[in-house]
């Protein structure tokens, strides 16, 4: 069952409930693996350098080696744990994950700076992959501050885990559309239930 939004003509993600603002970026982050379509636009050095430069995350000659795809990999990674987590009352376990997000921030080398009245921005100061994965993480941390980062979710179909923005006014989003793996999940479900009825 393929999601129809899913992308654009370009092939670029293009999520149903896009996140709003910078955050569509970490959204675009984390849906660049395509666990139901199998894909993954980090799959090489070369992918990985298009995807960051289009994203307006990495500058158009800086390079990628082996060790920093491998890097991107693991930070998106870590960040699909903190989006699942955030489905929960009492958040799992997500230690292994801060651990990774917190050496790529030190990587980032970030500093802070006052760009404004009344405004202040955490700016990467690495360069490379380090830096571009730095101005993924800044978006998130903006996020966990303006409260926008508790509606960001991966879906709870483990086939899925695709990326969404939660809009319900409850914030009880489970699924990244009703119609796809809401639907799915429900007959798994309904189906469980009989089975056990059965036996
Ligand atoms: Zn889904």
């Amino acid at each position: 069952m393929t999601h129809p939004a899913r992308r654009t003509q370009e092939g670029w993600s293009h999520p149903k409930d896009p996140a709003p603002g910078a955050l569509n970026v970490v959204q675009m982050f984390v849906n660049s693996d395509d666990m139901e379509e199998g894909t993954d636009e980090f799959g090489s050095v070369e992918q990985t350098a298009a995807w960051l430069f289009a994203a307006g995350l990495l500058g158009e000659h800086e390079a990628v080696t082996e060790a920093d795809r491998a890097q991107a990999v693991a930070v998106r990674g870590a960040l699909r744990e903190l989006l699942l987590a955030n489905h929960e009352r009492v958040p799992p376990d997500v230690a292994e994950a801060r651990a990774v997000l917190d050496a790529a921030a030190a990587d980032a080398q970030f500093e802070l700076r006052f760009t404004g009245a009344g405004e202040s921005q955490l700016v990467p100061t690495a360069p490379g992959v380090a830096g571009a994965i730095g101005r993924v993480l800044a978006i998130v941390f903006d996020a966990m501050h303006d409260g926008t980062w508790a509606r960001m979710k991966a879906c709870r179909n483990d086939l899925c885990l695709w990326a969404f923005y939660d809009h319900s006014r409850n914030r009880s989003g489970a699924w990244c559309s009703m119609e796809t793996c809401g639907a799915q999940m429900k007959m798994r479900a309904y189906r469980k239930r009989h089975a056990a009825a059965r036996s």
